[in-house]
Protein backbone atom coordinates (compact mmCIF):
# COMPACT_ATOMS: atom_id res chain seq x y z
CA UNK A 1 0.00 0.00 0.00
CA UNK A 2 1.60 3.06 -1.07
CA UNK A 3 1.78 6.24 1.52
CA UNK A 4 -0.82 8.99 1.58
CA UNK A 5 1.89 11.14 0.16
CA UNK A 6 2.95 8.99 -2.41
CA UNK A 7 -0.93 8.74 -3.46
CA UNK A 8 -1.09 12.97 -3.14
CA UNK A 9 1.51 13.34 -5.29
CA UNK A 10 -0.53 11.10 -7.93
CA UNK A 11 -2.76 12.96 -8.05
CA UNK A 12 -1.93 16.58 -6.81
CA UNK A 13 -0.61 19.51 -9.62
CA UNK A 14 3.38 19.21 -9.07
CA UNK A 15 3.39 23.20 -8.21
CA UNK A 16 1.26 22.51 -4.94
CA UNK A 17 3.55 24.06 -2.22
CA UNK A 18 4.09 21.92 0.64
CA UNK A 19 5.96 21.99 3.82
CA UNK A 20 8.41 19.17 5.05
CA UNK A 21 10.28 16.44 3.39
CA UNK A 22 8.08 13.88 4.43
CA UNK A 23 4.55 16.03 4.80
CA UNK A 24 2.41 16.22 8.21
CA UNK A 25 -1.04 14.29 8.11
CA UNK A 26 -3.02 16.24 10.45
CA UNK A 27 -6.37 14.21 11.98
CA UNK A 28 -7.42 16.89 15.06
CA UNK A 29 -6.66 20.08 17.13
CA UNK A 30 -7.06 21.45 20.39
CA UNK A 31 -6.05 25.04 21.94
CA UNK A 32 -2.92 26.00 20.51
CA UNK A 33 -1.83 22.12 19.59
CA UNK A 34 -2.33 19.81 16.65
CA UNK A 35 -1.84 16.32 16.06
CA UNK A 36 -0.99 14.12 13.15
CA UNK A 37 -1.81 10.48 12.02
CA UNK A 38 1.53 8.65 14.31
CA UNK A 39 -0.08 10.51 17.51
CA UNK A 40 2.56 13.23 17.74
CA UNK A 41 1.72 16.65 19.08
CA UNK A 42 2.79 19.68 17.91
CA UNK A 43 2.71 23.74 19.51
CA UNK A 44 1.07 25.14 16.42
CA UNK A 45 2.94 28.43 15.79
CA UNK A 46 1.49 29.05 12.36
CA UNK A 47 -2.16 29.37 13.26
CA UNK A 48 -3.06 27.08 10.68
CA UNK A 49 -1.49 29.20 8.08
CA UNK A 50 -3.05 32.14 9.78
CA UNK A 51 -6.51 30.81 9.82
CA UNK A 52 -6.63 29.66 13.21
CA UNK A 53 -7.73 32.86 14.73
CA UNK A 54 -9.09 32.12 18.43
CA UNK A 55 -7.72 28.42 18.93
CA UNK A 56 -8.06 25.18 17.58
CA UNK A 57 -11.58 23.35 18.09
CA UNK A 58 -12.89 26.09 19.57
CA UNK A 59 -16.01 24.77 21.44
CA UNK A 60 -18.34 27.97 20.71
CA UNK A 61 -17.44 27.53 17.03
CA UNK A 62 -17.46 23.81 17.03
CA UNK A 63 -21.31 24.06 18.55
CA UNK A 64 -22.15 27.17 16.00
CA UNK A 65 -21.04 25.17 13.33
CA UNK A 66 -23.19 22.13 14.03
CA UNK A 67 -25.87 23.31 15.17
CA UNK A 68 -25.88 25.72 11.40
CA UNK A 69 -25.73 22.86 9.92
CA UNK A 70 -28.98 21.11 11.58
CA UNK A 71 -30.79 23.96 10.35
CA UNK A 72 -29.32 25.52 7.15
CA UNK A 73 -26.12 24.27 5.91
CA UNK A 74 -26.70 26.51 2.62
CA UNK A 75 -28.30 29.41 1.45
CA UNK A 76 -26.79 31.62 -1.59
CA UNK A 77 -27.02 35.32 -1.63
CA UNK A 78 -30.31 35.06 -3.55
CA UNK A 79 -31.62 34.77 -0.40
CA UNK A 80 -31.31 36.29 3.09
CA UNK A 81 -30.00 34.88 5.85
CA UNK A 82 -29.52 36.65 9.42
CA UNK A 83 -26.46 35.05 10.17
CA UNK A 84 -25.04 36.60 7.16
CA UNK A 85 -26.39 40.17 7.70
CA UNK A 86 -25.55 40.06 11.47
CA UNK A 87 -21.74 39.51 10.52
CA UNK A 88 -21.73 42.08 7.65
CA UNK A 89 -23.22 44.73 10.09
CA UNK A 90 -19.84 44.04 12.48
CA UNK A 91 -17.83 44.06 10.15
CA UNK A 92 -19.01 47.29 8.30
CA UNK A 93 -18.51 48.54 12.03
CA UNK A 94 -15.30 47.55 12.80
CA UNK A 95 -13.39 48.79 9.56
CA UNK A 96 -13.27 52.16 9.79
CA UNK A 97 -14.42 52.44 6.14
CA UNK A 98 -16.58 55.48 6.06
CA UNK A 99 -20.14 54.13 4.67
CA UNK A 100 -19.33 50.46 4.52
CA UNK A 101 -21.17 47.87 2.32
CA UNK A 102 -19.56 44.15 2.93
CA UNK A 103 -19.16 41.52 0.02
CA UNK A 104 -18.35 37.87 1.79
CA UNK A 105 -16.53 35.71 -0.93
CA UNK A 106 -15.03 32.30 0.25
CA UNK A 107 -11.44 32.72 0.09
CA UNK A 108 -8.68 36.02 0.69
CA UNK A 109 -8.09 35.52 -3.47
CA UNK A 110 -11.42 35.89 -4.34
CA UNK A 111 -11.96 39.08 -1.98
CA UNK A 112 -9.03 40.75 -3.65
CA UNK A 113 -9.97 39.66 -7.07
CA UNK A 114 -13.93 41.24 -6.29
CA UNK A 115 -11.75 44.63 -5.01
CA UNK A 116 -9.71 44.83 -8.52
CA UNK A 117 -13.05 44.08 -10.60
CA UNK A 118 -14.74 47.45 -8.03
CA UNK A 119 -11.62 49.87 -8.36
CA UNK A 120 -10.97 48.84 -12.38
CA UNK A 121 -14.99 49.39 -12.70
CA UNK A 122 -15.06 52.39 -10.68
CA UNK A 123 -12.12 54.10 -12.49
CA UNK A 124 -12.40 52.87 -16.07
CA UNK A 125 -8.71 51.93 -16.14
CA UNK A 126 -6.84 48.40 -15.87
CA UNK A 127 -3.34 49.72 -14.18
CA UNK A 128 -2.55 48.42 -10.49
CA UNK A 129 -0.39 49.72 -8.28
CA UNK A 130 1.43 47.07 -6.30
CA UNK A 131 4.31 46.57 -3.98
CA UNK A 132 7.40 44.83 -4.84
CA UNK A 133 7.56 41.47 -2.64
CA UNK A 134 3.80 41.14 -2.25
CA UNK A 135 1.69 38.56 -2.65
CA UNK A 136 -2.30 38.64 -3.45
CA UNK A 137 -3.69 35.11 -4.56
CA UNK A 138 -3.54 32.33 -7.23
CA UNK A 139 -6.27 33.28 -9.38
CA UNK A 140 -5.02 35.10 -12.83
CA UNK A 141 -6.09 38.28 -11.50
CA UNK A 142 -4.19 38.18 -8.60
CA UNK A 143 -1.09 36.12 -9.38
CA UNK A 144 -1.05 39.14 -11.84
CA UNK A 145 -0.32 41.73 -9.30
CA UNK A 146 1.52 39.53 -7.15
CA UNK A 147 4.96 41.60 -6.63
CA UNK A 148 7.08 38.49 -5.44
CA UNK A 149 8.40 35.81 -8.52
CA UNK A 150 8.17 32.91 -5.98
CA UNK A 151 4.17 33.16 -6.28
CA UNK A 152 3.60 34.11 -9.91
CA UNK A 153 4.55 31.75 -12.11
CA UNK A 154 3.38 33.42 -15.55
CA UNK A 155 4.45 36.94 -15.57
CA UNK A 156 0.86 37.39 -17.52
CA UNK A 157 -1.58 39.64 -16.43
CA UNK A 158 -5.26 40.78 -17.47
CA UNK A 159 -4.26 43.94 -15.69
CA UNK A 160 -0.93 46.80 -16.48
CA UNK A 161 0.41 46.17 -13.29
CA UNK A 162 3.44 48.75 -11.83
CA UNK A 163 5.54 47.84 -9.08
CA UNK A 164 5.97 50.57 -6.10
CA UNK A 165 9.21 50.38 -3.64
CA UNK A 166 8.05 50.04 0.15
CA UNK A 167 7.28 46.74 0.91
CA UNK A 168 10.70 45.41 1.88
CA UNK A 169 13.88 47.19 2.57
CA UNK A 170 16.22 44.10 4.17
CA UNK A 171 18.18 44.43 0.78
CA UNK A 172 17.93 46.57 -2.58
CA UNK A 173 18.61 49.99 -2.99
CA UNK A 174 17.59 51.56 -0.05
CA UNK A 175 18.66 48.78 2.48
CA UNK A 176 20.48 51.39 4.90
CA UNK A 177 18.77 54.23 4.68
CA UNK A 178 16.56 55.46 7.69
CA UNK A 179 12.31 55.42 8.05
CA UNK A 180 12.47 58.82 6.80
CA UNK A 181 14.66 58.81 4.20
CA UNK A 182 13.21 55.61 2.96
CA UNK A 183 9.50 56.95 3.10
CA UNK A 184 10.60 59.82 1.07
CA UNK A 185 12.71 57.83 -2.01
CA UNK A 186 9.55 55.50 -1.86
CA UNK A 187 7.29 58.55 -2.24
CA UNK A 188 9.85 59.80 -4.69
CA UNK A 189 9.31 56.23 -6.50
CA UNK A 190 5.67 56.79 -6.37
CA UNK A 191 5.59 60.44 -8.05
CA UNK A 192 7.91 59.05 -10.63
CA UNK A 193 5.66 56.10 -12.07
CA UNK A 194 2.52 58.48 -11.80
CA UNK A 195 4.89 61.02 -14.29
CA UNK A 196 4.71 58.17 -16.66
CA UNK A 197 1.02 57.17 -16.40
CA UNK A 198 -2.53 58.34 -16.23
CA UNK A 199 -5.51 56.74 -15.11
CA UNK A 200 -4.57 54.60 -12.07
CA UNK A 201 -7.36 52.78 -10.54
CA UNK A 202 -5.83 51.44 -7.16
CA UNK A 203 -2.91 50.76 -4.71
CA UNK A 204 -3.61 47.33 -3.48
CA UNK A 205 -1.16 46.87 -0.59
CA UNK A 206 -0.53 44.40 2.45
CA UNK A 207 0.41 46.56 5.71
CA UNK A 208 2.85 43.94 6.52
CA UNK A 209 3.41 41.69 4.08
CA UNK A 210 2.74 38.19 4.96
CA UNK A 211 3.85 35.38 1.91
CA UNK A 212 6.96 38.02 1.72
CA UNK A 213 8.35 37.37 5.06
CA UNK A 214 6.60 39.65 8.00
CA UNK A 215 8.17 42.78 6.95
CA UNK A 216 6.88 46.00 7.47
CA UNK A 217 7.26 49.05 5.66
CA UNK A 218 7.66 52.02 8.69
CA UNK A 219 5.10 53.61 9.99
CA UNK A 220 3.78 56.86 7.87
CA UNK A 221 4.61 55.33 4.44
CA UNK A 222 1.33 54.60 3.66
CA UNK A 223 0.30 57.58 4.88
CA UNK A 224 2.80 59.46 2.68
CA UNK A 225 1.68 57.25 -0.21
CA UNK A 226 -1.76 58.49 0.62
CA UNK A 227 -1.48 62.13 0.00
CA UNK A 228 0.15 61.26 -3.35
CA UNK A 229 -2.45 58.38 -4.06
CA UNK A 230 -5.68 61.55 -3.36
CA UNK A 231 -4.30 64.41 -5.63
CA UNK A 232 -4.39 61.41 -8.51
CA UNK A 233 -7.68 60.28 -7.36
CA UNK A 234 -6.62 56.72 -7.16
CA UNK A 235 -8.11 53.90 -4.54
CA UNK A 236 -6.14 52.30 -1.54
CA UNK A 237 -7.03 49.02 -1.38
CA UNK A 238 -5.48 47.41 2.00
CA UNK A 239 -5.20 43.51 2.03
CA UNK A 240 -5.98 42.79 5.46
CA UNK A 241 -6.19 39.24 4.54
CA UNK A 242 -2.96 38.25 7.02
CA UNK A 243 -3.13 41.51 9.57
CA UNK A 244 -6.85 41.95 10.40
CA UNK A 245 -8.61 40.93 13.47
CA UNK A 246 -6.11 42.00 16.32
CA UNK A 247 -3.11 39.83 15.07
CA UNK A 248 -0.97 43.31 15.23
CA UNK A 249 -1.78 43.62 18.98
CA UNK A 250 -1.49 47.50 18.64
CA UNK A 251 -4.28 47.72 16.17
CA UNK A 252 -7.69 45.54 14.76
CA UNK A 253 -6.42 46.04 11.42
CA UNK A 254 -3.24 46.45 9.45
CA UNK A 255 -4.22 49.80 8.18
CA UNK A 256 -4.08 51.53 11.09
CA UNK A 257 -0.28 51.26 11.85
CA UNK A 258 -0.64 53.90 9.04
CA UNK A 259 -2.97 56.51 11.47
CA UNK A 260 -2.41 59.46 9.54
CA UNK A 261 -3.53 57.31 6.12
CA UNK A 262 -7.16 57.73 7.56
CA UNK A 263 -8.81 54.28 6.30
CA UNK A 264 -8.64 52.94 3.39
CA UNK A 265 -11.37 53.05 0.34
CA UNK A 266 -11.45 49.42 0.34
CA UNK A 267 -10.20 46.70 2.74
CA UNK A 268 -9.99 42.75 2.01
CA UNK A 269 -10.33 40.25 4.70
CA UNK A 270 -10.13 36.57 4.37
CA UNK A 271 -8.24 33.73 6.70
CA UNK A 272 -8.60 34.35 10.68
CA UNK A 273 -12.58 35.07 10.61
CA UNK A 274 -13.89 31.61 10.08
CA UNK A 275 -11.29 30.22 12.53
CA UNK A 276 -10.71 27.67 9.92
CA UNK A 277 -13.94 27.81 7.85
CA UNK A 278 -14.10 29.48 3.92
CA UNK A 279 -14.88 33.00 4.41
CA UNK A 280 -12.96 36.00 2.76
CA UNK A 281 -15.05 39.36 1.68
CA UNK A 282 -14.61 43.12 0.84
CA UNK A 283 -15.34 46.17 2.19
CA UNK A 284 -16.28 49.01 0.08
CA UNK A 285 -17.07 52.55 0.49
CA UNK A 286 -20.83 52.56 -0.79
CA UNK A 287 -20.55 54.58 -4.19
CA UNK A 288 -17.39 52.22 -5.10
CA UNK A 289 -18.93 48.99 -4.10
CA UNK A 290 -22.44 50.16 -6.29
CA UNK A 291 -20.65 51.45 -9.22
CA UNK A 292 -21.38 47.79 -10.75
CA UNK A 293 -24.12 48.10 -12.57
CA UNK A 294 -24.71 44.36 -13.62
CA UNK A 295 -26.53 41.66 -11.61
CA UNK A 296 -23.97 39.32 -9.84
CA UNK A 297 -24.04 37.01 -6.93
CA UNK A 298 -22.41 34.39 -4.37
CA UNK A 299 -23.34 30.71 -4.74
CA UNK A 300 -21.31 30.09 -1.46
CA UNK A 301 -20.12 33.52 -0.07
CA UNK A 302 -21.90 34.77 3.06
CA UNK A 303 -23.11 30.93 3.38
CA UNK A 304 -24.83 30.12 6.95
CA UNK A 305 -22.90 27.58 7.86
CA UNK A 306 -19.16 29.56 7.04
CA UNK A 307 -20.74 32.69 9.01
CA UNK A 308 -22.36 30.92 12.09
CA UNK A 309 -18.48 30.13 12.39
CA UNK A 310 -17.10 33.54 12.10
CA UNK A 311 -19.66 34.85 14.16
CA UNK A 312 -19.03 32.50 17.35
CA UNK A 313 -15.27 33.28 16.47
CA UNK A 314 -15.57 36.92 16.06
CA UNK A 315 -17.45 37.04 19.77
CA UNK A 316 -14.89 35.08 21.35
CA UNK A 317 -12.03 37.45 19.94
CA UNK A 318 -13.73 40.22 21.39
CA UNK A 319 -15.41 39.00 24.49
CA UNK A 320 -11.83 37.90 25.56
CA UNK A 321 -10.01 40.63 23.88
CA UNK A 322 -7.40 38.32 22.07
CA UNK A 323 -6.00 41.44 20.33
CA UNK A 324 -5.04 42.36 23.99
CA UNK A 325 -3.26 39.07 24.43
CA UNK A 326 -1.53 39.26 20.69
CA UNK A 327 -0.35 42.55 22.06
CA UNK A 328 0.77 41.31 25.58
CA UNK A 329 2.06 37.93 24.92
CA UNK A 330 3.52 39.06 21.30
CA UNK A 331 5.61 41.37 23.32
CA UNK A 332 6.80 38.52 25.84
CA UNK A 333 7.98 36.17 22.63
CA UNK A 334 9.46 39.11 20.80
CA UNK A 335 11.95 39.63 23.48
CA UNK A 336 12.33 35.79 24.14
CA UNK A 337 12.89 35.32 20.34
CA UNK A 338 15.59 38.00 20.54
CA UNK A 339 17.19 36.28 23.06
CA UNK A 340 17.28 32.71 21.60
CA UNK A 341 19.02 33.92 18.60
CA UNK A 342 21.52 35.42 20.19
CA UNK A 343 25.03 34.31 18.25
CA UNK A 344 22.80 32.13 15.27
CA UNK A 345 25.15 33.39 12.62
CA UNK A 346 22.06 32.79 10.40
CA UNK A 347 19.48 34.87 12.18
CA UNK A 348 19.80 38.39 10.54
CA UNK A 349 16.49 40.22 12.11
CA UNK A 350 13.72 39.11 14.31
CA UNK A 351 10.74 41.84 13.35
CA UNK A 352 6.90 41.97 13.77
CA UNK A 353 4.06 42.92 15.81
CA UNK A 354 2.09 41.04 18.21
CA UNK A 355 1.13 37.66 16.88
CA UNK A 356 2.53 38.23 14.19
CA UNK A 357 6.49 37.94 14.22
CA UNK A 358 9.14 36.84 11.52
CA UNK A 359 12.71 35.62 11.50
CA UNK A 360 15.09 36.71 8.51
CA UNK A 361 17.58 33.98 7.53
CA UNK A 362 20.78 34.55 5.60
CA UNK A 363 22.84 31.69 3.69
CA UNK A 364 25.98 31.34 6.85
CA UNK A 365 28.57 33.76 6.19
CA UNK A 366 26.75 35.32 3.83
CA UNK A 367 24.28 38.30 3.69
CA UNK A 368 22.11 36.56 1.08
CA UNK A 369 18.43 35.09 1.84
CA UNK A 370 18.41 31.38 1.71
CA UNK A 371 15.64 29.52 1.58
CA UNK A 372 17.35 25.89 2.21
CA UNK A 373 18.33 27.29 5.87
CA UNK A 374 14.54 27.89 6.59
CA UNK A 375 13.55 24.29 5.36
CA UNK A 376 16.64 23.03 7.35
CA UNK A 377 14.80 25.00 10.81
CA UNK A 378 11.59 24.06 10.42
CA UNK A 379 12.34 20.35 9.64
CA UNK A 380 14.50 20.77 13.02
CA UNK A 381 11.80 22.38 14.69
CA UNK A 382 8.56 19.64 13.29
CA UNK A 383 11.36 16.90 14.67
CA UNK A 384 10.89 18.78 18.51
CA UNK A 385 7.26 19.40 18.50
CA UNK A 386 6.64 22.67 17.02
CA UNK A 387 5.37 24.09 13.49
CA UNK A 388 6.41 27.12 11.74
CA UNK A 389 6.06 29.20 9.06
CA UNK A 390 8.05 29.99 6.13
CA UNK A 391 8.24 33.33 3.66
CA UNK A 392 10.12 35.29 1.58
CA UNK A 393 10.79 35.89 -2.04
CA UNK A 394 14.17 37.46 -4.24
CA UNK A 395 15.09 39.72 -1.33
CA UNK A 396 14.48 37.60 1.80
CA UNK A 397 13.85 34.90 3.33
CA UNK A 398 12.02 34.22 6.72
CA UNK A 399 10.48 32.20 9.54
CA UNK A 400 7.25 33.14 10.26
CA UNK A 401 5.19 32.91 13.90
CA UNK A 402 1.32 33.20 13.64
CA UNK A 403 0.08 31.09 15.96
CA UNK A 404 -3.33 31.49 17.40
CA UNK A 405 -3.82 34.37 19.19
CA UNK A 406 -5.10 32.80 22.06
CA UNK A 407 -1.57 32.02 23.15
CA UNK A 408 -0.72 31.74 26.67
CA UNK A 409 2.70 32.91 28.24
CA UNK A 410 3.80 29.65 29.14
CA UNK A 411 3.24 28.33 25.63
CA UNK A 412 5.00 30.90 24.34
CA UNK A 413 8.14 30.18 25.99
CA UNK A 414 7.80 26.69 24.99
CA UNK A 415 7.75 27.19 21.51
CA UNK A 416 10.65 29.70 22.00
CA UNK A 417 12.80 27.08 23.55
CA UNK A 418 12.00 24.85 21.08
CA UNK A 419 12.46 26.95 18.42
CA UNK A 420 16.16 28.04 19.80
CA UNK A 421 16.92 24.26 19.81
CA UNK A 422 15.98 23.59 16.63
CA UNK A 423 18.21 27.23 15.53
CA UNK A 424 21.52 25.40 17.37
CA UNK A 425 21.20 22.15 15.82
CA UNK A 426 20.71 23.65 12.30
CA UNK A 427 23.52 25.60 13.06
CA UNK A 428 25.75 22.75 14.99
CA UNK A 429 25.43 20.66 11.71
CA UNK A 430 26.23 23.78 9.49
CA UNK A 431 29.70 23.84 11.27
N1 LIG B 1 -3.75 38.16 0.38
C1 LIG B 1 -2.81 37.88 1.28
C2 LIG B 1 -2.10 38.99 1.98
C3 LIG B 1 -2.50 36.55 1.58
O1 LIG B 1 -1.56 36.27 2.48
C4 LIG B 1 -3.21 35.51 0.93
C5 LIG B 1 -2.92 34.09 1.23
O2 LIG B 1 -1.93 33.74 1.81
C6 LIG B 1 -4.19 35.87 0.00
C7 LIG B 1 -4.45 37.19 -0.24
C8 LIG B 1 -4.96 34.80 -0.71
O3 LIG B 1 -5.86 34.21 0.17
P1 LIG B 1 -6.44 32.74 -0.12
O4 LIG B 1 -5.31 31.78 -0.01
O5 LIG B 1 -7.52 32.59 0.93
O6 LIG B 1 -7.03 32.77 -1.50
Amino acid sequence: MSSLYERHRAVAPDWLALYYRDPIELTHGEGRYVWDADGNRYLDFFGGILTTMTAHALPEVTKAVAEQAGRLIHSSTLYLNRPMVELAERIAALSGVPDARVFFTTSGTEANDTALLLATAYRGSNQILAMRNSYHGRSFSTVGITGNRAWSPTGLSPLQTLYVHGGVRTRGPYAQYTDERFVDACVADLEDLLGHTRDVAALIAEPIQGVGGFTSPPDGLYAAFRRVLERHGILWISDEVQTGWGRTGDHFWGWQAHGQAGPPDMLTFAKGIGNGMAIGGVVARAEIMNCLDANSISTFGGSPITIAAGLANLTHLQDNDLQGNARRVGALLMERLRSAVMGVEFVREVRGRGLMIGLELVRPGTDQPDPDVASAVLEAARERGLLLGKGGGHHTTALRIAPPLSLTAAEAEEGARILEEALRSVQNEGA
